[in-house]
């Protein structure tokens, strides 16, 4: 999941990119509201968090043009301790969900992983297709009840497949949710990753959709 973290603070950024790295995510961290504008504008992100209290431009004001402008992906905003309007406001504005600083990073996962059962349509929090279970909190895949070892870009494709099972992936955008600005995309890797989940999960399981991209069938 690539996920878009715009934070002022040099110690909480920090930390959060590389706990949410750590947690699978593909992390770009922004550091002024400017240049987050510029980002929801032309990329495309599985997950925002947003600082509201930001340099040049306030998340809010960042938040409600993106809202306005059609973008779609869960944004959970930060604020801090006393600013009530601000998360009544933020809400309002489009905002899926709030943590007031400061906040441990289990939480702030936690959330992450409501608000993608909640964009999924899910109530569960495991992904489960025909006899291939994955947990987003503990990260273990099983196939017929037996564990499944896989990479963390392995389980990053198969989590974002089995999150919208009918759903075709174009190779853009699995590789957007592979890759942050800073890793080159490497040709042919993405193949090489659904070959090899292919081969640990059972050749059926990903379809490849000629010139389009991939997808996990919807079970009848
Ligand atoms: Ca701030």
């Amino acid at each position: 999941m690539r996920l878009l973290l715009v934070e002022d603070d040099p110690l909480i950024g920090d930390g959060l990119q590389a706990g949410l790295s750590q947690l699978g995510y593909t992390v770009d961290w922004l550091k002024d509201g400017p240049s987050a504008a510029m980002a929801l504008a032309s990329d495309s992100f599985d997950l925002v968090v947003l600082d509201l209290g930001l340099p040049g431009r306030d998340g809010m004001s960042v938040l409600d043009e993106f809202r306005r402008s059609g973008g779609t992906s869960p944004v959970l905003i930060l604020t801090a301790r006393d600013a009530v309007e601000d998360r009544i406001a933020g809400l309002d504005a489009g905002a899926d969900d709030y943590l007031v600083k400061p906040f441990s990073l289990d939480e702030l996962a936690a959330r992450l992983r409501a608000i993608g059962r909640r964009q999924g349509g899910r109530a569960s929090p495991e992904l489960v297709h025909g006899e291939i279970s994955l947990d987003p909190a503990t990260r273990k895949v099983t196939r017929a009840g037996e564990a499944v070892e896989l990479t963390a870009r392995e389980f990053a494709i198969l989590e974002l497949l089995l999150s919208r099972p009918g759903e075709a992936f174009s190779r853009d955008r699995l590789e957007e949710a592979l890759y942050g600005w800073d890793e080159g995309v490497e040709s042919n890797a993405l193949e090489v990753y659904i070959h090899h989940l292919r081969k640990k999960l059972g050749k059926e399981l990903i379809r490849t959709l000629r010139g389009v991209g991939y997808m996990i069938p919807r079970l009848p």
